[in-house]
């Protein structure tokens, strides 16, 4: 960490076990943290200090987490990385719907929480640094060039259909959060079937022919199980 001033997260957790295990490896990487326990303090803390970074649990022994996140999403695009215990799908992606960026489920490795946070503070600062959208992408050997609609892999221009095209791109500009089927479907179908999630398993898998290295090891787009998926930076 070289800049002068440390990125400040917010912890929202009430098992102080995990809380000290969180704060203690934030705190030797740089970061400047502080704690609560409750959804309340949690709202207070994001309206009255403004963080960098939530990290939140989502069993909150005064309002759900799931609340909270509404809550702060009414006002603040702060990224929320949501520390779920629960191993069911369904809070993540409820957690994920409601505005959260990325979860970390519980137990988690040292190494899992640091790069969770990098990643999405890296984001957050390059979404506020391009105030007018940008008109290309890079990631690997992926290039976007969004106004004149077409991808490239290692220089050479990608063949891909309308939607596989539209997912790419939704992918890219979302590059490092997880994004849920339901947002997926919702943003290219304006639906969200069981249908909807067949196709999209489809395109998914002729887009990554196109555009991984090794296809049936994707490095590009990692699946969340029964969550969705994420374009990582390589
Ligand atoms: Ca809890």
């Amino acid at each position: 960490m070289n800049n002068a001033v440390k990125p400040r997260i917010l912890l929202v957790e009430d098992d102080l076990t995990v809380q000290n295990l969180v704060s203690t490896a934030l705190d030797l990487h740089g970061y400047v943290v502080s704690k609560v326990c409750n959804g309340q303090a949690a709202i207070m803390d994001a309206v009255s200090h403004g963080p960098s970074l939530i990290m939140l649990d989502l069993g909150l022994p005064d309002i759900d987490g799931i609340e909270v996140i509404t809550k702060i999403r009414s006002w603040s695009a702060v990224p929320i990385i949501v520390i779920s215990a629960r191993s069911e799908d369904s809070d993540k992606i409820a957690a994920l719907d409601a505005g959260a960026d990325d979860y970390l489920t519980k137990p988690f490795s040292v190494d899992e929480l640091l790069a969770r946070v990098r990643a999405n503070l890296r984001r957050s600062s390059m979404a506020s640094s391009e105030s007018t959208e940008a008109s290309t992408f890079d990631n690997g050997p992926l290039h976007i060039d969004y106004a004149a609609g077409y991808a490239t892999k290692d220089g050479r221009e990608l063949s891909l259909t309308p939607t596989e095209y539209k997912l790419l791109v939704l992918l890219a500009k979302n590059v490092d959060k997880v994004l849920t089927h339901t947002f997926i479907t919702r943003e290219i179908w304006g639906t969200s079937w069981d249908s909807d999630l067949a196709s999209l398993r489809v395109f998914m898998r002729t887009l990554r022919k196109k555009i991984e290295a090794d296809p049936s090891h994707p490095k590009m787009i990692q699946t969340h199980m029964g969550v969705g998926y994420r374009m990582q930076r390589l």
